[in-house]
């Protein structure tokens, strides 16, 4: 699959990130270096490398990054936004007309696609929009092309409009037409392919386009080619002006480049991406799901989201300040449980958490009932034994358990925990806490 050279670099960059806990401005750039080096690795544009680390880069050395609970994962979060932005933001739809078929006018320079990419790209229509599609044999020039066509929309079940040799631009009026009388409320055109973009290709595209004024002109080209790919993109926009962008064989080992760069470069969007040679395999281009995958994070991103809602800042003040004072109670650490609770499934929480705790959290198996036990115990403590532990003596245990219906060694058991969590969020904090002038913390 694209990407994975990509996603390997950067995965192992932000590990880097991760595992420091707190982050310096020198440590962004130094990750920034790496990013960079990633990104050009995977043949993106030199100028789209250097203005998309600019930007990241400007973002994540602010102080409310660098300060933050989760400074690595904030500048992970702002590489995703910034790599979704970099591929268009949005879902990019085909423009339907108002009346009559919807005009598409598949362009492309040979092996790149676009025969299939033509018939796949009407199922798809057919698949989710429950449109009627008819296919337009507009390459005259192989009689080879007319008779894939024929093949591919016949596999698909999908009426092909075919005149022979003739004149294409004909042709793809005889074929509107057709679909007007048909019934047929698409109808992509199948234009001819050349192995590069030379004028007399362009001039015939220029001449369809001004004749059947096509709702949208897409350009089909193939990832595998990388900055070529986005050459033609430009050569096209250029020459015909293109709606926007189909970028096929994605499912190869192409470097990916091509998907990142086109947006930027030509200012069109991908809007569909082909991903096998099976006919049903076409997606919508989704530049935020592509920028999850590409970090290799899926659903990690919408958690680090979820964390920060749940991870009051203000409330971690005050947890330091606590700390710095060793006055962590027992109803601090039920809090500290209940925010843990309500980001969902914990063992996926663990690796998550910043710094120390985090990777020890990540080592232990956390168990729901367990938790339920530890929070039972508390709630059957008074309020000042939640913030006095240390004048727990036996009757007081006995009592507790009791309350709770549990036994004094989970009493026990709990009051251990406490122990090992001061210690752990004393490790965790202390970095912040010397930098808040608050040192001496063992
Ligand atoms: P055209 O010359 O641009 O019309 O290209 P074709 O439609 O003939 O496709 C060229 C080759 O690329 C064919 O073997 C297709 O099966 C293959 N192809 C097209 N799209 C994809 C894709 O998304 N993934 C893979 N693996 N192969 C594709």
């Amino acid at each position: 699959m694209a990407f994975e050279g990509l996603t390997e670099k950067l995965n192992a960059t932000f590990k880097k990130l991760r595992g420091k806990g707190r982050l310096s401005e020198n440590d962004v750039r130094e990750a920034m270096r790496e990013v960079r080096l990633a990104l050009l690795e995977a043949d993106v544009g030199y100028k789209v490398v250097k203005e998309f680390v600019a930007s990241v880069t400007e973002r994540a050395v602010g102080s409310d990054v660098l300060d933050s609970l989760t400074p690595a994962q904030q500048v992970i979060k702002i590489v995703n936004e910034e790599l979704t932005k970099l591929m268009g933001g949005g879902t990019a739809k085909i423009a339907m007309a108002n009346s009559g078929p919807t005009v598409v006018m598949m362009v492309g320079l040979q092996g790149a696609g676009k025969t299939t990419t033509t018939a796949k790209l009407a199922g798809l229509m057919r698949r989710q929009l429950g449109k009627r599609p008819l296919l337009a044999a507009c390459d005259v020039y192989r009689p080879a092309a007319i008779e894939q066509l024929k093949v591919v929309g016949g596999q698909l079940d999908l009426p092909v409009f075919e005149q022979g040799q003739g004149d294409p631009v004909q042709i793809a009026e005889n074929a509107i037409r057709h679909a007007r009388d048909h019934g047929n409320d698409m109808v992509f055109l199948d234009t001819a392919g050349r192995l590069h973009v030379d004028e007399a290709l362009m001039d015939e595209l220029k001449r369809m386009k001004a004749a059947v004024r096509p709702n949208e002109i897409l350009l089909v080209v193939d990832a595998m080619t990388g900055q070529d790919a986005v050459n033609a993109a430009s050569a096209f926009d250029e020459a015909l002006g293109i709606d926007g962008v189909v970028l096929t064989k994605l499912d190869g080992d192409a470097r990916g480049g091509a998907a990142l760069s086109i947006r930027a470069s030509t200012g069109k969007p991908i809007k569909f991406v082909g991903t096998g040679e099976k006919l049903d395999m076409i997606e919508p281009f989704h530049p935020d799901r592509m920028a999850s995958r590409i970090l290799g994070m899926g659903d990690m991103l919408s958690f680090i989201e979820k964390a920060q809602q749940t991870y009051d800042e203000k409330q971690a003040a005050k947890l330091e300040e606590k700390l710095r004072k060793n006055r962590l109670t027992l109803q601090d650490y039920y809090e500290q449980l209940q925010q843990l609770r309500n980001m969902g499934d914990l063992s996926q929480i663990a690796g998550m958490m910043p710094g120390a705790l985090g990777r020890q959290m990540a080592g232990a198996t956390i168990d729901d009932k367990a938790l339920a036990h530890t929070e039972a115990i508390i709630l059957s403590m008074t309020p000042l034994e939640r913030e006095n532990p240390q004048i727990l003596n036996a009757s007081r245990k006995k009592r507790i358990a009791a309350g709770c219906g549990l036994e004094v060694v989970d009493v026990n058991r709990l009051l251990k925990q406490f122990d090992m969590m001061q210690q752990i969020t004393k490790q965790m904090t202390r970095g912040r806490l010397s930098k808040m002038g608050g040192g001496g913390m063992g």
